[in-house]
């Protein structure tokens, strides 16, 4: 769990593009935000950003009151959930969900117990020696978020993570990830095109336009007051 603030974020690229125009939001702990808005608004900027993966032209991030800038890339604590899975085909299941702490020195027997217990919340137990290419696309989507809780962080990002999905299994992933989020307690940032989606998901909504943030309000709030 964390508290995140956003004070006049503020992007642009080195081809002096400005993707974001000082971006301001406060994100309470165990929420879960969703972002929506036209493409080329500047949605995967933001995630980017708070994922660390590009750098802060102007502006202030802070995680539980620190800025990012001042913690060490394992302080973030921050995990995010991609659309293609990248999960490492040569790995079994198991090997994928407990990468991130074999490098982090995490010793084989606490690895194995956390792993396990992932893998009983989330429904893998029986896949566990499997590898990607032996899964269906929600399997692999299930991995791909199993490797990302194992890791506990106080932060899930989502880019898109349904979107390769067929419609039905969007839905039954889009509930299972709104319980596993309120379960954990952990706070959530979820980008995605889908209006249903962002209707059901979010505690709020953030909706963007041209680098800026056009409204901010609960899917009620929003949606009767258009
Ligand atoms: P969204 O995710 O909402 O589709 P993006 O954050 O990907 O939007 O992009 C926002 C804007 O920034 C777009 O106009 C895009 O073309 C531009 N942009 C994205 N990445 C770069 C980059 N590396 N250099 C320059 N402009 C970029
Ligand atoms: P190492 O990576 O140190 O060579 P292993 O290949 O035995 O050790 O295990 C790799 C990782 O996958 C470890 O994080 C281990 O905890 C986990 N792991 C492997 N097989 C299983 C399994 N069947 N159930 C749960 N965790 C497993």
């Amino acid at each position: 769990m964390a508290t995140l603030s956003l004070n006049a974020l503020r992007k642009t690229y080195p081809n002096g593009f400005t993707a974001l125009h000082g971006i301001d939001l406060s994100i309470d702990d165990g929420e879960l935000i969703v972002v929506v808005g036209p493409s080329g608004c500047g949605k995967s900027t933001l995630l980017r950003m708070l994922a660390g993966l590009e750098s802060i032209s102007d502006g202030e991030l802070a995680i539980d009151g620190r800025r990012v800038n001042d913690l060490e890339p394992a302080e973030r604590d921050i995990a995010m959930v991609f659309q293609n899975y990248a999960l490492y085909p040569h790995m079994s299941v198991a090997d994928n969900m407990g990468y991130a702490l074999k490098n982090r020195g995490v010793p084989k027997a606490e690895r194995r117990r956390k792993v396990e217990e992932t893998a009983r919340l989330i429904g893998l137990e029986d896949l566990l020696e499997r590898r990607p290419r032996q899964l269906s696309g929600g399997q692999r989507q299930r991995v791909a978020m199993g490797r990302a809780i194992v890791r506990e962080p106080k932060v899930f990002l989502f880019d898109e993570p349904l979107s390769n999905l067929d419609a039905k299994l969007r839905v039954q992933m889009r509930i299972e990830i709104r319980r596993l989020q309120k379960r954990l307690g952990v706070t959530a940032v979820y980008v995605t095109h889908d209006q249903v989606e962002a209707m059901t998901l979010a505690d709020r909504l953030v909706v963007m336009n041209g680098g800026h943030i056009e409204q901010v309000g609960t899917p009620m709030h929003l949606y009767e007051c258009p």
